[in-house]
């Protein structure tokens, strides 16, 4: 998957699973991480390993749940970090969602293509729902679908667990008012 693609899901799954744009906005520059990893370690060879060690999900998924299990599994609000009492908790949940996104960047991979399951030197597992552009750094028709579906199922997901029903009903009728 491309990079836009990696950071569009991800903060719209986010988006839709905490309400919180904050911690949508942690994972996003997390879901990226995994690539850019291949990069710093393996430099020109980074081919030769692309998508095993970097792209194993264990790693990632237990330094996640480390710092929210630090964080008392909170979400993080700006409001406190800036605050600076008890802001420790909200630290750890921070890096938490960075964790997240890092995670996710390896579930979105195994859409398109094949990452490890339990052995991170081989891609055993994918389920080939939609295929990757040749070109590089092209977003296929798959991709736009798959991204497309994420981002409306997040701010659905958002709106409804965000606002009430009555909230909707004052919205529109404000709305109808005004024209
Ligand atoms: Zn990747």
């Amino acid at each position: 998957m491309t990079g836009t693609g990696h950071r569009l899901s991800t903060f719209s799954i986010v988006l839709g699973t905490t309400s919180s744009p904050f911690a949508a906005i942690l994972s996003l520059f997390g879901s990226t991480f995994p690539d850019s990893s291949e990069y710093i370690i393996f430099g020109k060879r980074r081919n030769r390993y692309h998508r095993r060690w970097t792209h194993w999900f264990i790693p990632w998924a237990f330094l996640a749940y480390i710092c929210f299990q630090r964080s008392g599994w909170i979400v993080p609000k700006i409001s406190t970090l800036i605050d600076g009492k008890n802001a420790h908790f909200d630290v750890w949940s921070c890096v938490g969602f960075w964790f997240t996104g890092c995670v996710l960047h390896i579930l979105e991979d195994a859409w398109c293509g094949t990452v490890p399951f339990l052995r991170p030197w081989k891609r055993d597992i994918g389920f080939h729902v939609f295929h990757m552009s040749k070109k590089f750094g092209e977003m296929s028709r798959g991709e736009k679908n798959f991204v497309w579906c994420c981002i409306l199922i997040g701010i659905i997901a958002f709106l409804v667990r965000t606002y009430t029903i009555e909230d909707f009903v004052r919205i529109i009728t404000e709305f109808m008012k005004s024209i």
